[in-house]
């Protein structure tokens, strides 16, 4: 009886530890996809957060200039080598610069892949959220950004140049804006993740109540503009850009005037059909921003 308790148990403990190992280990090989959008300009391309088995984190750009390889944003950790494996099929070029378009570790996740000969440059406020990090601390300061702006920043010159931006909260505190100009392509990271509500991370110093007046000042600032590499969706149009900035407009005035009639956020997100508006977005996110608009303005 003892003796069939004790095997009993040895063969459950054997089948968690295959049950954990199971799940750790990937669903499937991991690859990402890679789109060409210009002869020296490619994309990482992202999916939807959400299915762990085949999101890498967000949309990285591969700029491959005379002087080296620029990549803006690294992806989740445990994707980087599927990241080297695609760049390399493209170019034999080195990668000299990391650009993070803001903190968080869809974005961030395998600057240490590069090693410290690379400069990883960042908006002021990304660094000091990335200074937070557990993913950046003690050994792992020397993979933070190395090269910080406050508004405005070039890298480069000719077709090679890259400018960044800053126009304000959104996303977080420190969304920089990457627009090359020779390519007229526009790099939004978060600022435009997606067709649907945005993620407005408040811990970082993110604003959903700022997001609509962040985006008019970066659409009035950036001309020329033929296509637009959003932080977690396929490539878009600058009309897709002003189109995103006018719902986020709506959103607000329509959170603003559920406040004002007295209603819950509930009762908020209930009433608010934006996706009605503007077809084909989503409204898997409306209840969060909603939620953060209202702890911004009832403060
Ligand atoms: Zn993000």
């Amino acid at each position: 009886m003892t003796r069939t308790l004790v095997l009993g148990a040895i063969v459950i403990a054997g089948a968690l530890t295959i049950g954990v190992a199971a799940s750790q280990a990937p669903a499937a090989p991991r690859v990402i996809d890679m789109v060409k959008l210009r002869d020296n300009l490619y994309v990482l391309t992202s999916s939807t957060p959400g299915d762990n088995a085949t999101f890498s984190g967000g949309n990285v750009s591969v700029f491959i200039t005379n002087s080296g390889v620029t990549v803006v944003d690294t992806k989740l950790a445990g994707w980087g080598q599927a990241m080297l494996d695609k760049i390399k099929t493209v170019t034999t070029k080195p990668v000299t610069t990391i650009i993070n378009t803001h903190t968080h570790g869809d974005h961030t996740g395998n600057n240490n892949l590069f090693g410290t000969s690379v400069t990883v440059v960042a908006q002021d406020n990304t660094k000091a959220n990335m200074e937070k990090m557990p993913a950046f601390k003690d050994d792992n300061a020397k993979f933070l950004p190395s090269k910080t702006f406050t508004d405005r920043m070039t890298l480069g010159s000719g077709n090679d140049r890259i400018e960044l931006y800053y126009f304000g909260a959104g996303h977080t505190n420190g969304d920089a804006w990457i627009y090359f100009p020779g390519l007229r392509v526009l790099q939004t990271g978060d600022m435009f993740a997606w067709r649907d509500a945005p993620l407005c991370d408040r811990a970082n110093g993110g604003s959903c109540v700022a997001f609509p007046q962040t985006l008019a000042k970066g659409i009035a600032a950036i001309k020329n503009v033929d296509a637009v590499i959003p932080g977690h969706s396929p490539i878009m149009a600058l009309k897709d850009l002003q189109e995103y900035q006018r719902y986020n407009a709506d959103l607000v005035a329509e959170a603003r005037d559920a406040i004002n009639a007295g209603k819950s956020v509930d009762e908020a997100t209930a009433a608010i059909h934006l996706e009605t508006k503007y077809p084909g977005y989503q409204a898997a996110r409306v209840k969060a921003a909603v939620q953060a608009i209202y702890d911004e303005l009832k403060k």
